[in-house]
């Protein structure tokens, strides 16, 4: 939806959400119209529209009614003549600090690669201290590019290629696939307008036909869940976003016969143990394809993804993709962290998933080099590789599992168990064979380290290699700490 009415604001809230503060949705509500009068929108609109679909989307991800509250206040401190001290004073101090990391990110005065560069900067510092502002700046970004169409060419590409390289890698680490998914959808016709028309036309009829194939999938397997008393709250054909199809086509050389899950058909059920009794009963009915077979629960994705994937032969001979989860995997899947925030009016943080917070946790540890401008910019290809690239699980013989970042090496996995293993790494074993140090992880490896004790530390050729930031670190450290020590072991000593 373009554009919500406050109307539609308030009724949406009073049904979806009996409990909200209407009283207080109405104040906020004032106090923007109020900030905004006379302001209007590049295609002639009065500008608190922009602020109530803002909130509207917050209020459809069902985020607590501050967050929504922060959605109609969140442009009001810049170019009006309300303050953050009028914000805490009529709504509290938390309303005004999600506000305040709002203005914040939205101050950039840089150009270019600069620009980039610090906006990907603000947005980790965001993430990292209060990941709400981050909801927020999603939302109005999101209604930002609903809008998109009416602004100047630059502006359009640079608003489109910020959200698709930036934003949307954030939300995707959260766990936001969702919100992830529909800022690449917007972006991308902006950003690729050539491939977009490619795509566009290469996919013509293509969905239908696909959907109208899958609706005699379907019913076969609710008459079967129905024989076999298994039951689901819900089953419908789930159809790929345009961009994530346009990627998956990029890594198949634009092969469009090798994409099986352009429709998938998605099982939604209540409990763990239903997910394997209807993957039961599909491959009673259809043969599985070799190797398809994808088992996210009991192995999520690093960023917590949890789901059964499967894909088997149709009836027809086509192929089809099931996906089945649990509601509440299904709602961390498409909402992630924000997913946490809900029914939870008080707004206050709630535990996240574990893989989840151990990113929130990376996040706020390399907050301080983050403050620094220049440190910033000198590691953000270091950073883009731990924080973005795909993440592999590895498994140490006593069956811990560690996530690295894809092509890591053995001393990668050293470092991340402990600074002393990799400083001692003196050979591998992957599956029980001897590997050089080198060698590329792959997923489900079961990885052992054998550390030499006499190792003085480690060798300087393995930077050539290492794909962490913190291996390659501490890689560097002892190479400095070496130099030292040699140096001053042949000062003279002080008497
Ligand atoms: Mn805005």
């Amino acid at each position: 939806m373009l554009h919500s009415s406050f109307e539609n604001l308030i009724n949406t809230a009073k049904k979806t959400r009996p409990s909200t503060d209407i009283e207080l949705i109405r104040r906020a509500y004032a106090f923007a119209n109020d900030a905004h009068r006379n302001q209007f929108r590049i295609n002639g609109e009065p500008y608190i529209n922009h602020v109530v679909s803002t909130a509207y989307i917050l209020l459809d991800w069902q985020l607590p009614t501050t967050i929504v509250v922060a959605g109609l206040l969140h442009d009001a401190p810049e170019d009006t003549t309300k303050t953050l001290l009028d914000i805490e004073h009529d709504f509290g101090v938390e309303i005004a600090r999600i506000v305040e990391g709002e203005t914040k990110l939205d101050r950039l005065k840089y150009v270019g690669m600069t620009r980039y560069v610090e906006n990907l900067r603000k947005l980790f510092l965001a993430v990292a201290k209060d990941v709400r502002v981050v909801f927020v700046k999603f939302a109005d970004r999101l209604h930002n590019l609903m809008t998109i169409e009416v602004l100047p060419p630059e502006k359009k590409y640079r608003i489109a290629r910020e959200s698709l390289e930036i934003y949307a890698p954030i939300a995707g680490r959260l766990g936001m696939g969702e919100i992830k998914a529909q800022l690449e959808d917007l972006s991308f016709p902006h950003v690729y307008p050539d491939e977009f028309k490619w795509l566009m036309e290469l996919i013509k009829g293509k969905y239908e036909a696909k959907e109208q194939e899958l609706r005699k999938e379907q019913k076969i397997l609710e008459s079967e869940l129905h024989d076999a008393h298994i039951p689901y709250e819900r089953m419908y054909g789930r159809t790929k976003h345009i961009y994530s199809l346009y990627r998956k086509l990029l890594k198949y050389d634009r092969d469009f016969s090798k994409v099986y899950d352009l429709v998938a058909i998605r099982v939604i059920v209540n409990t763990i143990a239903e997910c394997y009794s209807v993957l039961g009963v599909i491959h009673s009915q259809w043969k599985p394809l070799k190797g398809r077979i994808k088992d996210y629960i009991a192995t999520p994705k690093p960023n917590g993804y949890q789901s059964l994937h499967t894909t088997v032969f149709g009836k027809d001979g086509g192929i089809v993709e099931f996906q089945i989860r649990t509601k509440g995997m299904h709602e961390e899947a498409e909402y992630g962290i924000a997913a946490h925030w809900r029914y939870d009016e008080s707004g206050k943080k709630v535990p996240v998933h574990s893989r989840r917070l151990h990113w929130m946790q990376e996040l706020a540890r390399i907050q301080k080099e983050l403050e620094d401008r220049k440190t910033f910019v000198e590691t953000l290809e270091e950073l883009k590789i731990d924080l973005f690239q795909n993440r592999i699980f590895i498994f140490t013989p006593k069956g811990d599992v560690l996530d690295l970042p894809e092509h890591s090496t053995p001393v990668d996995l050293a470092y991340a168990i402990h600074s002393d293993i990799g400083n001692q790494c003196a050979s591998a074993k992957i599956n029980g064979e001897m590997v050089p140090l080198d060698q590329k992880l792959t997923s489900g490896d079961i990885v052992e380290i054998i550390v030499d004790k006499k190792r003085k530390g480690p060798s300087a050729d393995w930077l050539k290699f290492v794909k962490t930031r913190n291996a390659r670190n501490k890689i560097k450290a002892r190479a400095k700490r070496g130099v030292a020590e040699w140096f001053s072991s042949i000062l003279p000593k002080k008497k």
